[in-house]
């Protein structure tokens, strides 16, 4: 994608991320009161308490396709637990539990936050037309970054 095609989409991906947002604003409900204890070791309060997470059956990927981006179409139809929009995460019904999963978005919440949308978005675009979903950099990192926590969990265990 040139950044010329990317400066045309945007208006709209970004209108489709405030739209599911809204849609779902009723059922959201901050990070904060999940009740996760471990979280808090690694993110602020305030972080914590700003972030808000849906569960959903499946969810919502942007309609890249209807948008002419049909080299995303395995993205768009693929089943994920988790995905996060700006300070908003949504996570798959028979995923909800898992605090890893809660951990690998809340990554994702930091990163829309330090990059702003617009280069949140043109770096997670570049990354899975260039490297794929599992080895685009932002998917990198916030996998290496879940990994450690698993790990560190099961040393705290022992
Ligand atoms: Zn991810």
């Amino acid at each position: 994608m040139t950044p010329e095609q990317f400066q045309a989409l945007y208006p709209h991906v970004i209108d489709w991320i405030y739209q599911i947002l809204q849609a779902h604003s009723n059922e959201a409900k901050t990070a904060s009161s999940l009740g996760f204890p471990r979280l808090s070791q690694y993110f602020s309060g305030s972080l914590l308490s700003s972030t808000k997470v849906v569960v959903v059956e499946r969810v919502p990927t942007p309609p890249l396709s209807s948008l002419g981006l049909s080299q995303f179409a395995d993205f768009e139809n693929g089943d994920y637990d988790g995905i996060t929009y700006l300070d908003t995460f949504f996570v798959k019904r028979r995923s909800a539990p898992a605090e890893r999963l809660y951990f690998h978005e809340l990554i994702h919440v930091v990163q829309w936050q330090l990059l702003g949308p617009e280069r949140f978005l043109a770096m997670y675009a570049d990354g899975l037309e260039t490297f794929g979903y599992r080895q685009s950099p932002l998917e990198a990192m916030a996998y290496t970054a879940e990994a450690s926590f698993c790990q560190s969990n099961e040393i705290f265990r022992s």
